[in-house]
């Protein structure tokens, strides 16, 4: 088995910082120490649980499970019982790994619980065993984020892991002098794999903030810190905050990389951070099941509304409904995106028959995102198939589009767009919007007039329906699927 993490194996770097987390901090040496123990102790279990708290512990036990060649379950400590309890029910976890003192809630009570110690004696940690353990083995099982259906467990092996993040550190130019400023839950792939995995992989380090605020980000960037992964809420706050925090434009034009994931960043976002600061937001597009697909490239042009181009080693297609590929790159012709290559899952936990249909016959991976490619073969997502597609009057219009371009309204603080059944147009584009000021929400014809004179006549909503809030799940994604009434499909 190839290592992981050759930084850990100690050298003269290992007095370099790891991990930081509030004030608590680890050393390449103490980490490894302290990893190394707790992989000696539960080396030859069946699989681990985390109680995956945004803390030093929860990152020394998913290094301890990969050292011990223990596949781990990151688990969402924010999770309802009812989901706590399908996730452990479906992953059959032997034991559980957490913080000293947290309080565990009934759903995990049951499990054998192993505290994970941060200071353990720099020396003497046994080696654990994990001969055995091959390159394709299952390391981590990740549940997807649950934003159309119940969260499904994604069994990652270990070369999917070690090919993403260097395919990643190719295109981001990642190397071990990078200090990356955190804020993410630990729970998904892209707070736990990129955000903590990624530099430890590269030799580098983390400062998590505990919880996202631009303060910390502005503190953490005026102190060292090179890059920035976010979702596209934290980039939104960031944008909204600009205006009036010139310490924090300042702070932020000292970034090597702003990376946008998770979902699409709005380019009214986007523009404004770029305007602000000089500095334009990299956006990246995977997925649980697929780790990291496409990035634009730190080498490459910055563009607005737009994903980048396949990582090293990923091959990607767009196919029509019928499979039959999408005819050229025109930047028009919508297809789903469908990828191939060593970045893949293996499977989803117990679910043979979810497996199966995610896959075309030719082993490509069915994302179910659908997207449009520009001549130079930058990908943009239009949105997902079965939420972002709306079927109306003939047209295929995606919602990302029109959600783009209501933002841009003074009177839109946030949007979602959907698609209801309709007699006359086969389904009708509704707007959800929160509006920038409660009190006077913006006039309907007013919103549709705005869409019809920056996008086409037939891409306008016919129907508006204002929110105080939009639903949205732990990493800040919008759920249609939750919106009131008559969302989506
Ligand atoms: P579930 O599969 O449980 O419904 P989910 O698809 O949100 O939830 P994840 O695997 O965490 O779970 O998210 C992957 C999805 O996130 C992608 O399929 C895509 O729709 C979206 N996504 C990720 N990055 C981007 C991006 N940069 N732009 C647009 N969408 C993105
Ligand atoms: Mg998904």
């Amino acid at each position: 088995m190839s290592s992981l993490f050759p930084a850990l194996s100690g050298g003269a770097a290992e007095r370099r910082p790891a991990l930081r987390f509030g004030d608590r901090a680890l050393t390449y040496a103490e980490l490894a120490a302290a990893a190394g123990c707790l992989a000696a102790r539960i080396s030859g279990s069946g699989r681990v649980a985390v109680w995956a708290t945004p803390t030093l512990e929860t990152a020394v036990g998913v290094v301890a499970a990969l050292l011990a060649g223990v596949p781990a379950v990151p688990l969402n400590p924010r999770s309802g019982e009812s989901e706590l309890g399908h996730i452990l029910a479906d992953s059959a976890p032997s034991l559980i790994l957490a913080a000293a003192g947290d309080e565990l809630p009934s759903a995990v009570r049951g499990l054998e619980r192993v505290d994970v110690e941060v200071n353990a004696p720099a020396a003497g940690a046994p080696a654990p065993a994990t001969g055995s353990v091959t390159d394709d083995a299952p390391a981590l099982i990740v549940y997807t984020s649950g934003t159309t259906g119940p969260p499904k467990g994604a069994v990652l092996p270990r070369h999917a892991i070690a090919t993403t993040l260097d395919a990643l550190a190719d295109a981001w130019q990642w190397t071990a002098d990078d200090v990356l400023v955190h804020a993410l839950p630990l729970f998904h792939v892209h707070g736990l794999i990129l955000g903590i995995l990624g530099p430890l992989r590269r030799g580098g380090s983390v400062r998590h903030l505990g919880r996202f605020g631009t303060d910390g980000v502005a503190r953490e960037l005026n102190d060292g810190a090179t890059m920035v992964f976010g979702v596209p809420t934290m980039y939104h706050r960031i944008a909204e905050a600009l205006p009036d925090d010139p310490g924090l434009a300042k702070a932020l034009g000292r970034a090597r990389l702003l990376v946008s994931g998770s979902a699409a960043l709005p380019v009214h976002d986007h523009e404004r951070i770029a305007a602000a600061t000089g500095r334009r937001v990299i956006e990246r597009y995977g997925m649980t099941e697929t780790l990291m697909n496409t990035s634009v490239r730190a080498d490459g042009e910055p563009r607005a509304g737009t994903v980048g181009v396949p990582l090293p080693g990923v091959q990607l297609r767009l196919v029509e409904e019928d499979g039959s590929p999408v005819p050229s790159c025109d930047g028009e012709s919508v297809g789903e995106i469908q990828v191939r290559g060593p970045n893949l899952f293996t499977e989803y936990l117990n679910r043979p028959d979810a497996t199966a249909a995610a896959f075309t016959e030719d082993g490509w991976f069915r994302t179910g995102d659908m997207a449009v490619r520009d001549a130079d073969g930058y990908v943009r997502i239009v949105g997902r198939k079965a939420t972002d597609l709306i079927k109306s009057g003939g047209y295929k219009i995606g919602a990302g589009e029109i959600e783009n371009a209501l933002l841009e309204h003074p009177g839109v603080r946030e949007v979602a767009v959907t698609g209801e059944p309709d007699d006359d147009l086969g389904e009708r584009i509704v707007a959800w919007v929160v509006p920038a000021d409660p009190g006077t929400p913006p006039d309907a014809d007013e919103l549709a007039g705005h869409v019809a004179r920056r996008l086409a006549p037939h891409k306008r909503p016919r129907t508006v329906r204002f929110l105080d809030s939009l639903p949205r799940n732990d990493m800040g994604k919008i759920m249609k699927r939750a919106l009131p009434q008559g969302s989506g499909h």
